[in-house]
């Protein structure tokens, strides 16, 4: 059996409470967010650390259903316990429940406070296993005024003031005699646990808290973790198509690489169909136009160019939009020439083009039963897809 100290601390995640100031109609713990609960991303966030063991939700005996679905492939955890009229009853059952596993720490957390770091973990551990009691501050940069009603009456020394997060870490022993005695001595309200201690005269160190460590509140809270938990990009997909026409004699160039064939395709570049396709897939992904517009036939520039400069400037175009070429793939329709002998030859040439690794190219090749021009031998087609990450733009929601 591993001992106490490798397992970590034992989590208690308050989420008994009722959030009305969100505004939603479902407790806030369990309102959506990107797709998935408060408490379920809070939850998996304490999971990921190796620090926690093991994790107890306290409830609302009403919310059952609605915790089951929310902690849905969530690991570590063990089952729900029921809270009281308060947070402080709330805390005080679950320490309860957890007084028969007698873990040696506990860090108590609350449910709406999704973005709890791994390395605030670890800070507040530690620091608990040295001193029995740990918990994150934050300074207070603001200035710090006593109201009256509408009137602001004084300003507060803000020196020695600080504001306190959770999650808060402390031996199970000390914290859940200090909130026994404050539940004898008739004490209600205490909006944190440090603050059982504090009555008590049990020091607490403070640990160096996490501006990011929010928690959520109202609906604007919300939607600021929602744009925080949606990944800034976005995905698109291009598709392109092209035919050249065989000739006698002439090079044949297809997806970069001369292969040995009695005929070659005509165009005014090297007319390298494969690189055309997958160009104008790129260029469609971007919405920006298609490859003759960019490199007009009537150019005598592009006489005899070979094609790999249309593909470049192609991946130039994602690079200018903070992107990256995620995937292509590609089809080439024809008799003749075989292509697969020379696929590996042609995915390598086509990733290094495009500056990606290999296994992010595909390419395909198929006939057409002899029927059409590819199916006669005339030509070769070619159709290609890419799938392209782009930057999401701020001025845009979707
Ligand atoms: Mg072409």
């Amino acid at each position: 059996m591993p001992n106490r100290e490798q397992v970590g601390a034992t989590a208690l995640v308050v989420a008994a409470g009722v959030g009305a100031r969100a505004g939603f109609d479902v407790p806030k713990q369990f309102a959506l967010l990107a797709g998935r609960s408060l408490l379920g991303h809070t939850l998996d966030a304490l999971s990921r650390s190796s620090d926690i063991g093991r994790i107890l939700v306290v409830i609302d005996e009403n919310e059952r259903p609605r915790y089951d679905a929310a902690v849905r492939n969530v690991s570590k955890l063990a089952s729900p316990v029921f809270g009281g009229a308060t947070r402080q009853d709330s805390v005080l059952n679950g320490l309860r429940a957890l007084a028969a596993d007698h873990p040696p720490l506990v860090m108590i957390h609350d449910a709406a406070r999704p973005f709890v770091t791994q390395d605030l973990i670890e800070r507040l551990v530690g620091a608990a296993r040295r001193s029995g009691a740990a918990v994150p501050v934050l300074p207070i940069v603001d200035t710090i005024k006593r109201l009256d009603g509408d009137r602001s009456i004084a300003t507060v020394e803000r020196n020695g003031l600080a504001v306190v997060q959770t999650p808060q870490v402390f031996s199970l022993d000390t914290i859940l005699r200090a909130h026994e005695d404050a539940a004898d001595s008739g004490i209600t309200g205490l909006t944190d646990d440090a603050a059982a201690l504090e009555r008590l005269g049990i020091a607490v160190t403070a640990v160096e808290g996490d501006l990011g460590n929010v928690k959520l509140t109202t609906a604007a809270d919300f939607q600021r973790a929602e744009a925080r938990l949606q990944p800034n990009v976005e995905v698109r997909v291009g598709q392109g198509f092209d035919v050249h026409a065989f000739a006698e004699g002439g090079d044949l160039v297809l997806c970069g690489v001369p292969l040995p064939f009695e005929k070659g395709l005509v165009g005014h570049s090297d007319a390298d169909v494969a690189l055309h396709a997958l160009t104008d897939a790129i260029l469609g992904a971007l919405a920006e136009g298609d490859i003759g517009a960019h490199f007009p036939p009537t150019d005598p520039t592009w006489k005899d160019a070979r094609s790999n400069r249309f593909l470049e400037d192609a991946v130039r175009r994602i690079d200018a939009r903070k992107g990256r070429l995620v995937h292509c793939d590609l089809t080439l329709i024809c008799e003749a020439p075989k292509i697969t002998p020379h696929r590996d030859a042609m995915r390598r040439r086509v990733a290094e083009i495009c500056g990606i690794s290999p296994e992010r190219v595909s390419i395909k090749a198929t006939t057409s039963e002899r029927l059409g021009f590819t199916g006669r031998g005339e030509g070769i087609a070619a159709m290609a897809c890419a799938t392209v990450e782009l930057a999401r733009r701020n001025d845009e929601r979707r």
